[in-house]
């Protein structure tokens, strides 16, 4: 599980994230839905380690993590533009965390990775030789290739065709249910929240205004500005 208490954090001014209280099941996809500006790809870059928390605690798989650099947490980030290593080949991309392993035991990593999302063949290529849609694969691929406990993604689908969308959505829930990762996606689509989630988050200005179950968000809104939020989007 995840559980977040009291986070607070920013860049040098006023917190851009307010005291955030946050808890995901094991295995859960939660989904992080806000107006932009409101704090969510700063919410994932706290988590992955790459801003320093301000105050607050972060534990993941019954650790903490708040204090540990970004390479001893055990959470993969896929950011919003993929951010392939352009010299490196797709089997050198995904098997790019995994130094600590044996040749061959890198090999079989890649390749089962590879094959989750649906790249198999593909080992050789480079990044400027796939679609938008495989290079957000390789980037979801090289997320998932140290086993992490945590898999946080910042608007993964973006940019892709409304089709490509729902074929690597799907493709992403079915990866996390075969690995029972936990996993934090920040999406702009309320739909797709709702119909994806097990869990909606919804922030605002650097703090959540709620948390639930999508039925419970949807029908039980916390407060009109969240109704207003959620309920435009059917
Ligand atoms: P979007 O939906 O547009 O991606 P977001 O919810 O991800 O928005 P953040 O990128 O987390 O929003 O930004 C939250 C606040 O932090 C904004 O006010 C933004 O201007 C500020 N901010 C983001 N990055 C930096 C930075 N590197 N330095 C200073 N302020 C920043
Ligand atoms: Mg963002």
């Amino acid at each position: 599980a995840l559980l977040v208490r009291g986070l607070s954090a920013g860049y040098g001014g006023p917190p851009v994230l307010r005291s955030i209280d946050l808890t995901v099941a094991d295995g859960a996809l939660a989904c992080l839905l806000g107006p932009s500006g409101s704090g969510k790809s700063t919410l994932l870059r706290c988590l992955a380690g790459l801003l320093p928390t301000e105050s607050g605690t972060v534990m993941a798989g019954g650790r903490r993590l708040d204090d540990l650099p970004p390479e001893r947490r055990r959470v993969g980030l896929v950011p919003q533009d993929a951010a392939l290593f352009t010299h490196l080949d797709v089997e050198r991309n995904v098997g790019y965390g995994l130094n600590r392993l044996s040749r061959p035991e890198r090999r079989d990593r890649v390749a089962e990775l590879l094959e989750l999302t649906g790249l198999t063949g593909l080992q050789r290529r480079m990044p400027y030789e796939l679609s938008g849609g495989q290079q957000q694969r390789v980037a979801l691929a090289r997320a998932l290739a140290p086993r992490p406990e945590l898999l946080l993604l910042d608007e993964p689908f973006s940019g892709l065709d409304p089709q490509l969308r729902v074929e690597l959505r799907d493709q992403v829930r079915a990866v996390l249910t075969e690995l029972r990762t936990t996993a934090l996606l920040v999406s702009h689509d309320r739909d797709e929240a709702l119909s994806t989630a097990d869990q909606v988050v919804v922030m605002r200005e650097g703090e959540i205004r709620q948390a639930g179950t999508p039925v419970e968000i949807y029908r039980y809104p916390a407060d009109p500005w969240t109704g207003r939020f959620v309920g435009d989007a059917i």
